[in-house]
């Protein structure tokens, strides 16, 4: 079984975008609005602001206790959707319980909207445009697969999860390749079975050792987001593997910076 690293395609971005920052006039500006201190969200944000300072990107971290109103977030995203010199801007999810996501990811400005998680980019996304701002880890499983060269048109894909920042928009994106997508989730019957028939199963669960044996076949591509996969009962079977950690994780992080400099574009 082959081992898809991440790494090696994160550096590659990662160079490129360092010289594509470096030629414009004036310094990216990426706000991280962060509810709370969650420990994962925690780690995003730091490893965000490792790959901003590589990059040459200025991070404006901005902290808001548990119990703060999302009145003040609302406030706070229409001064730096008003702001030129924020080209992007990030809403570190989950919030805390109690409050309206979706209602708040709307305030922000779709052309600022990094993760591509606002309904205009979601909706550019399932018309089956991919040169808008579409959500990172969505970008960075079709990166790692053409980067390893694994074909993607006319291959059949099983994505488990369906969840608006993962499950759904990596379903999207593949079908948008040409991919018949097949999505399953935590209601669906025969699982394994729809599994196994896929040539690129994209697992996005978050469900230790889910995909075990009767998920796999010879020579398929997994693709673990969720750090799904039973790696020992798997590795004799499948074709190719993203490890957790390494795999995808990296590329998210990359493919969030190239949804930057395109926002910076969209914006001049
Ligand atoms: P993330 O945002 O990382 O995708 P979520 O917890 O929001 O994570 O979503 C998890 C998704 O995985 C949901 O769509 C859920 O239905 C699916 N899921 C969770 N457990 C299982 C399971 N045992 N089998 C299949 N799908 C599952």
């Amino acid at each position: 079984m082959k081992i898809l690293d991440g790494k090696i395609v994160r550096d590659e971005i990662l160079a490129r975008l360092k010289k594509e920052f470096a030629k414009l006039a004036e310094v990216t500006k990426l706000a991280i609005i962060q509810v709370g201190a969650r420990t994962d969200s925690n780690t995003y944000v730091r490893q965000k602001k490792i790959f901003a300072e590589k990059v040459g990107v200025v991070i404006e971290h901005l902290k808001f206790p548990e119990n703060c109103l999302p009145a003040e977030i609302i406030e706070k995203i229409n001064v730096l959707n008003a702001d030129e010199s924020i080209h992007g801007i990030i809403l570190q999810l989950p919030l805390p319980v109690g409050f309206n996501t979706d209602e708040i990811f709307e305030v922000i400005n779709p052309n600022k909207d990094v993760d591509g998680l606002t309904a205009k980019n979601l909706s550019r996304l399932s018309a089956g445009d991919l040169d808008g701002l579409i959500p990172a880890t969505a970008k960075g499983i079709l990166k790692i697969l053409d980067y390893y060269k694994i074909p993607i048109v006319g291959k059949r894909a099983t994505v488990i999860g369906r969840s608006r920042l993962v499950g759904k928009p990596a379903a999207l994106a593949l079908e948008a390749r040409g991919a018949k997508v097949t999505v399953g989730h935590r209601q669906t019957e025969n699982l394994a079975a729809i599994a196994k028939e896929a040539d690129i199963l994209v697992s996005a669960a978050g469900q230790k050792n889910l995909v075990g044996k009767d998920f796999v076949s010879p020579g398929q591509t997994i693709i673990d987001v969720g750090n799904d996969v039973d790696l020992a009962a798997v590795k004799d079977i499948a074709g190719a593997l993203t490890p957790t950690p390494g795999g995808v994780g990296p590329m998210t992080v990359a493919c969030l910076f190239e949804n930057l400099l395109k926002a910076r574009i969209i914006n001049r």
